[in-house]
Order: structure tokens, then C-alpha cells, then sequence
């Protein structure tokens, strides 16, 4: 290892573990305060700190090999010694040998991954919370790493296409290109890859079509052109309740979990589909594609930059599109993700908050939403008590306790206004 190599890997390990011991282990207390006050009981609390903390160790466990694996390929003469065997064997062709090149750490990070996954599941199984058996698991992960080897596949291939023929300018193109990619995943996810996993249910044909008009009056209040709520049978996999807004252009739709609706009452349920017709209204699919175009405009530059550098020792890198490079892309890549999660994790929380608001306002139902709330912390498990430096970091929603807030602020102001008119 060069000094380079080895100050940037001392960097790394130094950052990590203060990230790991702040996030995992150092707590709160006024969070605590703030849960029991919006009636969370000292069980609930616990239960949903000690259910992420276990969790947080498959998971900085995982990070922790991932990033070693990564390390040991992007900071070594392993990567040239690499990039030039698959070069050999494909004829010096770029891209095959960086599809080759991609193949071979894919298969690496799932050995890294098979254990821990395995134990997430058996971990979710002995807290009630997964309903999968190891063979479900097995063939569901299967088709989920078939369907990611295709996507990145393509991602590759269009990559390294975009280096060889526009060295100079590749990093401009590549947003672009890459929101085209978003778009058409946006579309085709709905219709092509969500039913490889699930039952998708008009919710009129399903045992809560009792719900039809009051969601058909909540959908004419908020004018927007819904053509499907999708009832998904997510019981088959767990126990957590949760609704969300997919799709792009025609594709467009609000998903329901079957266990949301056998749980909640239905003002619960019209406060829940409320935020996700705030997405919908705010427009906030589209929104976040223009802004992750905008985000890696910034990431392509800054590694077109690294990729130009990299010519000396170890990697001599022959220009940006040396297959021998592909380590290096990931690392950065994967540290760019670090680097970038708080700001993506702001700009989520602004939107949820707004999802949240376009809900309290058309369902007019700050107490169930609070109910609603509530009730899916406890059913999910959720740690309802984060620090705040957790927050910033991982959550792309506001708390649970934040949200109790908003919608009893939102009744107070609500009810100041009416008296006044
Ligand atoms: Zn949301």
C-alpha cells in the first residue's frame, strides 16, 4: 500500500467506528421524555430501541466486511491485477470486461451478504415480525438478485459506453442518462417487478371494499387522476403495515398492505392514504428524480476527478473507462452514498412532512392520524425514541413523535381558525 492508500484506509476505519459507537451505542435521554409524553409506554420504547439496536449489528456487521471486501479490491494492486485478467480474457474489450469485472464483485458481496441476511431473517422471525421460512427467503432473494444482475447490467454497460465515447464530458451525460434509467424503473416497477413478489388487489375486490367511497371522496377532494388503490397482500412476508405511492405516468398508483387494513379503523386508514395522495399531489416522484439527476451531476464530477488521478500507483488507471478502475467507482460510489445520506435524508423528511400536511388537511382527522400513527410504531416495532444525530443521518421520515406533534399543533391551529370565521 502506498501512504495514500494506507492514510485514506486509516480515515475510513477512524470515521466508521466513531459512526458505529455514536449511532449505535450513545443515547438520549430527552428523546425518551419526548416519546412518553406523546403516550408511549416505557415497554414501547424499549421494545423499539432494543429491536433496531440488534438489528443495527447485522447491519454495521455487513457494512463493516462489505467495506473491507471493497478496501482490498479498490486500494490494493488487486484491482489492476484484476482489470487486466478480464481484459485478457475479452479480447481488451472495456466493457465486457467491466461487465465481467462487475459479475465477479457481485458474487463476492453476496457470499459477504448470504450470512447476514440469513441472520436478519431469523432475527425478524423470533421477533414476530417476518412470516417468511428460509426456502421463501431463499427464492424471493434469488429473484431479487436476478433482477438487480440485469439492472446493473445495463447501468454498466451504459456507464462505460458513456466513458469511451465522451471521455471528456461523460460526467455531463450521465445524469441524464441516468434519469432516463429512474423513469423508466419508476414505470416498470410497478407492473413488471412488484408482482415477481406479490398479489396486487383492486381494493374493490377485496374484503374492505366498504372503504371504496370514502377513499373515492377523499380522492375527488384532492382532484387528482387516481386510477388504481392496490390492496398488496404483505402478509405473506411480515407483520409491518405501511402504504405507499409508486409508479410514473400511467403506472401511477397507491399500494395499501393487507396488514394495515386489518389493523386500522377506517378513519385511521383515510389519514394514512391522505399522505400518500399528498405525494401524489406534490408531486414528489418526479421531484426526487430531478433532484438525485442534480445530486449526481455533483458525484460525476467529483469522480471523473478521482478517476483522472488515479494513473499512478496502485490502480494506473490507462483513463476513466479502465475496467481496472471498477473497484475504485464502487468505493466512491458507496462513500458518495455515506457522504450524501444526510442531505437525501433532509430533502425526505421535507417531503414526508408535506405528505403529512396535505393529509391533515384533507382528511381533517388530526386525532386518527395520531391514532394511526401510534398504532404503527408499536405494530412495526419503531424505535420511537432516536437521537437526534440518528435521525439526521438514517431517517427519511419525521418521528413518529414529530408527527404526533404536527397533527396536534395542526387541530389547534385548525380549531383557532374555525372559531374565527
Ligand atoms: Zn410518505
Amino acid at each position: 500500500m502506498t501512504n495514500h492508500t494506507k492514510t485514506a484506509f486509516a480515515v475510513l476505519a477512524v470515521a466508521g467506528f466513531t459512526l458505529f459507537i455514536l449511532t449505535t451505542f450513545v443515547p438520549y435521554p430527552p428523546a425518551k421524555a419526548a416519546a412518553l409524553d406523546a403516550g408511549f409506554s416505557e415497554s414501547d420504547i424499549a421494545t423499539g430501541l432494543d429491536y433496531l439496536l440488534e438489528r443495527r449489528f447485522f447491519f454495521w456487521g455487513r457494512t463493516l466486511i462489505d467495506l473491507g471486501l471493497l478496501c482490498a479490491l479498490a486500494l490494493t494492486p488487486v484491482g489492476r491485477h484484476w482489470g487486466d485478467r478480464f481484459l485478457a480474457w475479452t479480447g481488451q474489450r472495456r466493457i465486457p470486461a467491466a461487465l465481467l469485472f462487475g459479475f465477479v464483485y457481485l458474487l463476492l458481496s453476496e457470499i459477504v451478504y448470504l450470512p447476514f441476511g440469513i441472520g436478519r431473517l431469523y432475527h425478524a422471525r423470533a421477533w414476530g415480525m417476518s412470516n417468511l421460512d428460509l426456502a421463501d427467503w431463499l427464492r424471493e432473494h434469488g429473484l431479487r438478485l436476478g433482477i438487480n444482475l440485469v439492472w446493473e447490467a445495463i447501468i454498466l454497460t451504459g456507464f462505460y459506453a458513456l466513458l469511451i465515447v465522451f471521455p471528456r464530458i461523460w460526467w455531463l451525460l450521465a445524469p441524464v442518462g441516468a434519469s432516463g434509467l429512474a423513469v423508466a424503473y419508476a414505470f416498470l416497477s410497478p407492473i413488471l417487478i412488484s408482482p415477481l413478489f406479490n398479489d396486487f388487489t383492486p381494493l374493490e375486490q377485496t374484503e374492505w371494499r366498504d372503504l371504496q367511497p370514502r377513499v373515492q371522496a377523499l380522492i375527488d377532494k384532492a382532484d387528482i387522476p387516481v386510477r388504481e388503490i392496490l390492496v398488496m397482500n404483505a402478509s405473506r412476508q411480515s407483520n409491518h403495515t405501511n402504504a405507499y405511492f409508486t409508479g410514473f405516468g400511467s403506472t401511477r398508483r397507491i399500494v395499501l398492505y393487507d396488514t394495515l387494513l386489518k389493523k386500522h379503523t377506517a378513519e385511521e386508514i383515510e389519514s394514512v392514504l391522505g399522505h400518500e395522495i399528498g405525494h401524489w399531489q406534490h408531486d414528489h416522484i418526479n421531484k426526487g428524480i430531478l433532484l438525485g439527476a442534480l445530486g449526481m451531476l455533483a458525484g460525476c464530477f467529483i469522480l471523473d476527478r478521482f478517476l483522472r488521478a488515479a494513473w499512478r500507483a496502485p490502480w494506473h488507471l490507462q483513463g476513466p473507462a479502465d475496467p481496472a478502475g471498477f473497484p475504485l467507482v464502487v468505493l466512491l460510489v458507496v462513500l458518495g452514498g455515506w457522504l450524501s445520506m444526510p442531505l437525501g435524508n433532509v430533502v425526505s423528511r421535507y417531503f414526508e412532512r408535506q405528505a403529512d400536511q396535505a393529509s391533515l388537511h384533507l382528511a381533517d382527522q388530526p386525532d386518527a392520524f395520531a391514532a394511526g400513527e401510534k398504532k404503527m410504531a408499536r405494530d412495526n416495532k419503531s424505535n420511537v425514541a432516536p437521537a437526534p444525530w440518528n435521525v439526521w443521518l438514517f431517517s427519511s421520515h419525521p418521528t413518529t413523535v414529530q408527527r404526533i406533534r404536527m397533527a396536534s399543533e395542526w387541530k389547534e391551529t385548525s380549531a383557532a381558525d374555525k372559531k374565527r370565521q
